[in-house]
């Protein structure tokens, strides 16, 4: 093919993926506004609307309200278009959850399956996710891939757990889940793919630390909008951060890790009782121990967060199982005591919660393969 093919080939795929990436950033668009803002010929503008309307990734639908004259045709594209899974792999249960084309979890389920090195509990796992895909009306071209979140330390290259205590998982491989799946797949740390769903909801952060409150805990370091790995891939481990090295013992071995004093089991353990049933309790009731349970709690995450803003000067996100039970008192009290004992104070806009509960790990796991597919449409 000469220089001149090419350049033209070229031309068109950039003009086709300028259309396509501005209409998923209006939402809702219509023609002569993709005209104007692209400054792009109606013709071009046209053909490319064609062409994406017969692959199946825009829609025509309604039309605006005229001011005088025709009509103007609502262009968006189709969100569901194509899908992605994420499973979420915890020591007594794991979770499913379908994103769509704007990272949207679209579909999810939990399932009550304890974890074992077994190939059957693998068979098991696929099973359920096969059996959630074809529930769900998924066809195979709509899915763009698997992605898989455990509790665990991944290998560099994302083949393998390389630290698992908590579930004793260290033997996981990715093929004990791609080799039973006909689609893409791939291993992550969930506290990384927890971090991953918030900076995809707060893309304005550059920098950020995520407190990941699930069951074990999990945290992640945000900076220059990237999740960071680290170089043998614990970075953000806030886990195991020493508060007290006296402590209670941690599953790692030592002593006072964050784990023990800030981990949904830790606040379970202090209450004798379930979390639904302790926030139950403390909400309704005004039960006086439980508020001193809770504000114990709030107490110590705050002295993290009050020391993990020193390293990194940015918003903290609070995400995962315990996220949704936040209040804005409770946020004011942990303000209240970040603030009462550093230098720099932290404003109430940059404290964050998110809002995905325990399906964070496994929805943000997905959008790895939305991300993917929306860099190859260019
Ligand atoms: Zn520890």
């Amino acid at each position: 093919m000469n220089e001149k093919g090419v350049t033209t080939i070229t031309l068109k795929k950039i003009n086709k993926s300028k259309v396509y990436h501005y209409i998923y950033k209006q939402r809702i668009t219509a023609k002569l506004q993709i005209v104007r803002d692209l400054q792009m010929g109606l013709s071009t503008v046209s053909q490319n609307l064609n062409v994406l309307e017969q692959e199946g990734l825009i829609e025509r639908k309604g039309f605006f309200d005229s001011t005088g004259g025709r009509k103007a045709q609502a262009i968006q594209i189709v969100a569901d278009a194509k899908i992605s899974i994420g499973a979420g792999i915890l020591k007594n249960m794991f979770h499913i959850a379908s994103v769509n084309l704007y990272g949207e979890a679209v579909n999810m389920e939990t399932f009550n399956v304890p974890y074992s090195s077994d190939p059957g509990y693998y068979d098991q796992v696929t099973d359920k996710i096969e059996q959630f895909i074809s529930e769900n009306h998924y066809t195979k071209d709509r899915i763009l891939g698997i992605s898989i979140a455990t509790q665990g330390i991944i290998s560099t290259d994302g083949a393998t757990v390389t630290y698992g205590a908590i579930m004793d998982n260290s033997d996981m491989k990715l093929t004990d889940f791609s080799s039973r799946l006909s689609y893409p797949c791939r291993l992550e740390h969930d506290s990384k793919a927890a971090a991953f769903l918030e900076l995809w909801n707060h893309n304005e952060f550059d920098n950020a630390m995520v407190f990941l409150l699930n069951r074990n805990l999990g945290g992640a370091v945000i900076t220059n909008h990237c999740v960071q790995k680290g170089m043998s891939m614990h970075s953000g481990a806030i886990e195991h951060m020493c508060i007290d090295p006296d402590g209670p013992l941690c599953y790692c071995g030592n002593r006072g890790c964050l784990e023990t004093y800030c981990s949904v089991n830790a606040l379970e353990a202090a209450a004798g009782m379930p979390v639904k049933e302790f926030f139950t309790l403390l909400r309704e009731d005004n039960d006086g121990g439980m508020q001193q349970i809770w504000e114990g709690y709030l107490q110590y995450l705050a002295f993290a967060i009050r020391n993990l803003n020193l390293v990194i000067d940015g918003p903290i996100i609070i995400s995962g199982y315990l996220a949704p039970y936040f209040t804005e008192e409770d946020l004011e009290y942990l303000l209240e005591r970040i603030n009462s004992s550093t230098p720099f104070k932290l404003e109430r806009r940059h404290l964050i919660v998110g809002m995905q509960g325990q399906y964070t790990p496994a929805g943000g796991s997905a959008l790895y393969y939305v991300e993917q597919f929306m860099e190859s449409i260019s």
